[in-house]
């Protein structure tokens, strides 16, 4: 669908073989292309600024090594550099705490949050051989309790029975007391979304974190949520304070953008990906795939 970075860059810069050095003006034709692969690929506008301003100072005054062309030296540039920002890869979730160890996971409604609870708690339980209890803690929805009781019953993980009338934070407690009668090493509390952020959503997120003290907060974005991604990311940091990210439906044609947006953004690891719609299918976060596939 885009003409590949590379070849950009190539019918930019290849014509300079022999200078010796990449001029300022090299550098800010190349970086035009980069700029525009990038918004291509949905990272968001402040993002991308400060992305070419790193990569300007890489690139300028580098020198051409003969053995490649000076578009692929630009491209090599941009890639290491992205994959610096995009962080370490198998940031695994952090269980080093006393049991039940809490993990709440946060985001907007429809992001996944629901399946990819479903999908941590498969994880945990077959991989990592933990006693996982799940609970959704989505009073506004019933049918989001629901969806959670019946993932439970399909992957063959624990629920929180489902008592009507409890407010968000009192599910959190029961959750909690529960796991840990129940000897349950991991409680993931699903907690409701809305379908953009608002006040009562952030106070409520902030209420249950009061609470019930997880020791991940997890927001789940979209993969393909566009400029719209530092302000979620930025918004959920600054009021809950996460401590990691999962991108959803990573499966889908999007290029990946958001990644590097909510990773810039936070400065917190991207800890998995959802890659489907079945339980099993969550990977570990490979920064190199993503920069690729942002690059196209
Ligand atoms: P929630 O409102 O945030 O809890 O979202 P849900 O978990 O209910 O997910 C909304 C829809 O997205 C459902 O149809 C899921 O099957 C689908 N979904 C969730 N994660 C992924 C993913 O990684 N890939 C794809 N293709 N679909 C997903």
């Amino acid at each position: 669908m885009f003409e590949n970075l590379q070849d950009r860059l190539g019918s930019i810069l290849n014509g300079l073989t022999g200078r010796g050095a990449l001029s300022e003006a090299d550098v800010t034709a190349a970086l035009r292309e980069v700029r525009r692969a990038l918004l291509e690929a949905d990272v968001a506008l402040e993002v991308v600024r400060s992305f070419t301003d790193k990569v300007r100072e890489k690139a300028v005054g580098a020198s051409v090594l003969k053995a490649i062309k000076p578009g692929q030296m630009v491209v090599k540039i941009v890639h290491d550099e992205l994959v610096e920002m995009l962080g370490s890869e198998g940031v695994a979730i952090d269980l080093h705490a006393a049991a039940p160890v809490v993990i709440m996971m946060v985001g907007l409604q429809g992001s996944g949050k629901t399946t990819t609870t479903g999908k941590i708690a498969k994880r945990l339980t077959e991989r990592d051989k933990k006693k996982v209890l799940m609970a959704s803690l989505d009073t506004r929805r019933p049918a989001a309790q629901e969806q959670l009781r019946q993932l439970g019953v399909q992957t063959g993980v624990d629920t929180l029975p489902i008592i009507a009338g409890q407010s968000p934070t009192d599910i959190a407690s029961r959750a909690v007391q529960a796991a840990r009668l129940g000897g349950h090493d991991v409680v993931i509390l699903d907690t409701a979304g809305r379908t953009h952020i608002d006040e009562p959503l952030m106070m409520e997120m902030a209420e249950i974190k009061k609470n019930a003290k997880p020791h991940e907060i997890l927001l789940v974005a979209d993969s393909l949520t566009g400029q719209d991604a530092v302000n979620l990311a930025r918004n959920f940091d600054e009021r809950v304070g996460i401590t990691g990210l999962v991108l959803t439906r990573m499966d889908g044609d999007g290029r990946g953008g958001a990644a590097l947006s909510m990773r810039a953004v936070t400065g917190k690891p991207i800890k998995l990906i959802g890659t489907g719609e079945r339980m099993g299918e969550l990977d570990e976060f490979h920064p190199r795939r993503i920069a690729d596939r942002i690059l196209g």
